[in-house]
């Protein structure tokens, strides 16, 4: 593949101008391997998230609050392509459809596989729940930590990024809100 032969490149000239010798025995397969982890990193601009949710709705009359909470993710801030690890809460309220469990922590997979801004990644998980299921309200939050923070400038360690989006009834229904920040709040079982 040429691209791959050209992104190897790239990472060769990347170590010579870190001063490294890329000829060097531990670093030959170095360019190889960085190309192929990149390849996965980002797979997700090759996917379509809100088909993946299209494909698995189903019609149901339940109308209480959905949650899938402490979905863990690894993103790339894209400011630095250094780590953005965490979590995500993602919770909707049913209006005719519910979608298959499996296909929230995927669609949050899809977006993290990206370069990523922390706050337009919860945008996008909310948008894409609110445009395919259609619900009456739709809550994504994300804790997470910035390697760019804690591994260079500031190095603030263990500090948390938590950001938000509320749409429908979470947005404007304080008890819809509250009751789904007590849930998020609660501390798993321990045998989970
Ligand atoms: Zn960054």
């Amino acid at each position: 593949m040429k691209k791959q032969e050209e992104f190897e490149a790239a990472i060769s000239k990347v170590l010579e101008l870190l001063g490294e010798d890329p000829k060097r025995e531990g670093l030959l397969k170095t360019p190889s391997r960085v190309a192929k982890a990149w390849e996965f990193l980002t797979e997700g601009y090759h996917e379509d998230p809100e088909a993946i949710l299209n494909k698995a709705l189903f019609t149901s009359s339940n109308d209480e609050m959905v949650v899938v909470r402490d979905i863990e993710f690894y993103s790339t801030c894209e400011h630095h392509m250094l780590p953005i690890i965490g979590r995500v809460h993602v919770a909707y309220i049913p209006n005719g459809k519910v979608v298959g469990l499996s296909k929230i922590p995927r669609i949050v997979n899809v977006f993290a596989r990206r370069l990523q801004i922390q706050e337009q990644m919860t945008e996008q998980i909310a948008d894409a729940i609110s445009n395919s299921i259609n619900p009456k309200g739709v809550a994504v939050v994300v804790h997470a930590r910035h390697m760019c923070m804690e591994m260079r400038g500031v190095q603030k360690i263990n500090s948390t990024t938590v950001s938000s989006a509320l749409r429908g009834l979470f947005k404007s229904d304080q008890r819809t809100r509250s009751e789904f920040y007590n849930i998020i709040n609660t501390p798993a079982p321990s045998n989970f």
